[in-house]
């Protein structure tokens, strides 16, 4: 069964049967081979127009909001955070910069305003427990004045 090679209908290429995924639960060579597949996908995906639509998607999905809202949403806040009046500091994992975050009130899914991930971080944790920012600024001040006598 070595050196069996297969021709991929779509590239024309004669390759070897590693090069071909299987087709559904038999052994038989799924067409076309594997190159053209994630060439296919990569076309998709570029067609589709990248993660400019994943985005969008996520929008719709999450927020109920088309990318022209957000885009109106983020010029009325000049591109900055609603609260610190930061840009978004992150990056993403290609080192292109983040979006702001789409805060939203998380009982209602109302949509409040764009915030830095930081921001909707201490956001969501304030609204999960209205307590907590005192906590935080006692445990600060606690440290401080251990940490100066
Ligand atoms: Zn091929
Ligand atoms: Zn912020």
């Amino acid at each position: 069964m070595t050196g069996e090679l297969i021709l991929c209908r779509r590239c024309g290429e004669t390759k070897a049967r590693s090069a071909f995924n299987n087709q559904g639960h038999s052994s038989l060579p799924r067409q076309p081979c594997k190159q053209c597949r994630s060439v296919a996908r990569r076309a998709e995906y570029i067609a589709s127009g990248g993660s400019r639509v994943s985005h969008a998607q996520v929008l719709r999905d999450k927020y109920g909001l088309t990318p022209e809202q957000y885009d109106r949403m983020l010029q009325d806040q000049h591109g900055l955070c609603a609260i610190c009046g930061q840009p978004e500091t992150r990056v993403g994992s290609g080192g292109e910069p983040r979006r702001l975050s789409v805060d939203h009130d998380h009982r209602t899914g109302a949509v409040r305003q764009l915030l830095c991930g930081r921001c909707n971080s201490v956001t969501w944790a304030v609204e999960e427990s209205p307590g907590l920012l005192d906590e935080v600024r006692k445990y600060l001040e606690r440290h401080r004045r251990l940490g100066d006598g």
